[in-house]
């Protein structure tokens, strides 16, 4: 027995359940390939954007998208009245999850982690009062049996003009938010076009609902979801923004995949076992081709990657030689000035030692008469001037060779244990006469007289360091005194602290003075003969042994003290 009721004038040839000869042809032709589309972009961004909050609100979107076309086709050429009346009374809870999952995914999308409660608060309210009125008067006044239409009540318009309301709330939002400083300008852009899009679609798909409504033209309904297809279209062109996937081997599936549906649907309407037979051929020649067609857009696509891959990897390629020349040409030109400061240094010591020298040979009798074996007294000063002038010479050789030997790293250590209490002493008694001479007072303190002073250090270039400082002391104090003081720090470091009255160093020349060739300004007045690689050295030499040299100065005039530290022995 058949428990169902037809509708008057369908004849149901397709499964005993549809009449497909109702529905009007607009029917397929715009919501199939809509409906293929939409599910195609919705799954590809789910697949993409993995598993993120935004994708899956956007899914949910499509699906009940998907879900009410595929109502209305159903309603459109159901046969049996049961079923036609449950398929219009369920479109209002469908319905209503297609404007509520657009906010959510514009709220996912515009950085919320979730939609902020007063949105969530909304749509379960939403939700629950029309899954409360589904059953009810509100959502269906009367059934026509014969005709298989329904009078609806206001649940649908209310829905309508939810809609409305959600399109206008996301334009404004996104409105409002185009100024957050929390975006960047890209997704500003993003988010307006977003909007649009979904406003657009929310708007055509209520209005033409509400118009079908109004008007129980139901074909106007059918216009709706060609919203949709602008709202695909703004996503589209976000994706290409988005550069996630690539949306031309994207347009190419997404067209072969609609144009087989297409072909497919043929089978429904076609009668004659002819045109059967063309169409399968057809629809076999179309899926082939497809196939090939994706086949070689991907291929082309892989080509391009690696193209611009490679491109990208000429380019940084390219600057790393750019930047390479620029050193290149940064050296050269140290190197250039290396060698004019270097000969600068080297001949005024030698135009001392070749005048006096030249004195002597012309036999000049204020210094004696060397061909004879005699030097006078003041020959024998001169002599010892030019002595350390040879001294002087073999330090800048020495400084020099240091230099360019860290530069190109071949500094050797030859690491030994020593003690620097014991080095430290020797240092300052070495150069007690030139404080003397200079009628200063050299002191040496031990802060913490108990403890052992043990490093593990190259012992030779200790001693130049801790030499070079108290030597730069001295000769940049004119009066007063120089006090190095030894300290243990903790279990850590050993701390040779060098303070004098001398010219001091003012807070611009402290950043600069442990580089190559520094010299402060003030150094030049009272020792003409430095050549600012000193303390370039000496703080290479501490650094390689792990331990610290810096300078305090509270000022040009006020003093300063220069401080090292070397690890202990461990
Ligand atoms: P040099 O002494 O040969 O010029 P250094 O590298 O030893 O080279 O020192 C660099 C500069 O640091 C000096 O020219 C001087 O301006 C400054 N300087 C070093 N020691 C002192 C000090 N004790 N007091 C004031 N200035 C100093």
């Amino acid at each position: 027995m058949d428990t169902f009721v037809s509708c008057t004038d369908a004849v149901p040839h397709f499964l005993g359940l549809f009449d497909l000869g109702v529905a009007p042809s607009l029917l397929y032709y715009s919501y199939v390939p809509i409906i293929a589309i939409a599910l195609f972009l919705a799954l590809y961004i789910v697949k993409s954007d993995q598993g993120s909050f935004r994708s899956k609100a956007l899914f949910a979107g499509t699906l009940a998208f998907v879900l009410w076309v595929l109502n209305i086709i159903l309603q459109w050429i159901v046969v049996h009245a049961n079923i036609s009346m449950f398929l219009w009374q369920v479109t209002a809870i469908i319905e209503i999850f297609i404007p509520l999952s657009f906010l959510y995914f514009f709220y996912a999308f515009a950085g919320n982690e979730r939609p902020p409660k007063f949105v969530r608060a909304f749509s379960y309210t939403s939700i629950e009062l029309v899954a409360l009125l589904l059953p009810t008067h509100f959502n269906m006044r009367s059934f026509s049996i014969a005709y298989c239409e329904a009078e609806v009540g206001p649940l649908l318009y209310v829905i309508g003009i939810i809609e409305l309301a959600v399109a206008l709330w996301i334009l404004i939002t996104a409105f409002w938010e185009r100024n957050n400083a929390r975006y960047t300008k890209e997704q500003r852009r993003q988010i307006s076009f977003l909007a649009i899009g979904s406003a657009f679609f929310l708007s055509i798909f209520s209005a033409s609902n509400l118009l079908g409504l109004v008007t129980t033209e139901y074909q106007i309904n059918l216009f709706g979801p060609i919203g949709m297809l602008i709202f695909l279209g703004f996503l589209a062109y976000m994706i290409v923004t988005f550069k996630t996937f690539n949306i031309k081997l994207l347009a190419t599936q997404a067209f072969v995949i609609v144009l087989n549906i297409l072909i497919f649907s043929q089978f429904f309407f076609i009668q004659t076992t002819t045109n059967k037979i063309l169409n399968t051929l057809t629809f076999g020649a179309a899926l082939l081709i497809g196939i090939r067609l994706v086949r070689s857009v991907k291929k082309e696509v892989e080509a391009r990657e690696t193209i611009e891959g490679l491109a990208k990897k000429l380019a940084a390629s390219n600057t790393e030689l750019e930047e390479a020349n620029e050193k290149l040409k940064k050296l050269d030109q140290q190197k250039s000035e290396f060698v004019s400061i270097a000969s600068h240094q080297l001949r005024s010591p030698l135009t001392v030692i070749k005048g006096y020298l030249s004195m002597f040979l012309e036999g000049e009798p204020m210094l004696g008469d060397v061909k004879h074996g005699t030097v006078t007294e003041k020959g024998a000063e001169v002599m010892d001037i030019m002595f350390q002038s040879t001294n002087r010479l073999v330090h800048i050789i020495e400084d020099f060779l240091n230099v360019s030997r860290i530069e190109q790293g071949r500094m050797k250590y030859e690491m030994s244990d020593f003690d620097v209490r014991h080095m430290a002493a020797e240092v300052v008694g070495e150069l007690t006469a030139e404080a003397e001479r200079k009628k200063l007072t050299l002191t040496l303190e031990d802060k913490t007289p108990t403890s052992s002073y043990m490093v593990t250090a190259d012992s030779g270039k200790i001693r130049q360091v801790i030499g070079n400082v108290i030597d730069n002391s001295i000769k940049y104090t004119q009066q007063g005194a120089v006090t190095v003081s030894l300290e243990r720090r903790g279990n850590e470091a050993i701390r040779i602290a060098v303070k004098d009255t001398g010219i001091g160093i003012s807070p611009e020349n402290l950043k600069n003075l442990f580089q190559k060739f520094s010299r402060a300004s003030n150094a030049g007045k009272v020792n003409v003969t430095g050549s600012g690689l000193g303390l370039f050295v000496a703080i290479e030499i501490i650094k390689a042994h792990g331990g610290k040299l810096w300078a305090e100065s509270e000022g040009e005039g006020k003093g300063s003290t220069f401080i090292i530290e070397i690890p202990l022995k461990k």
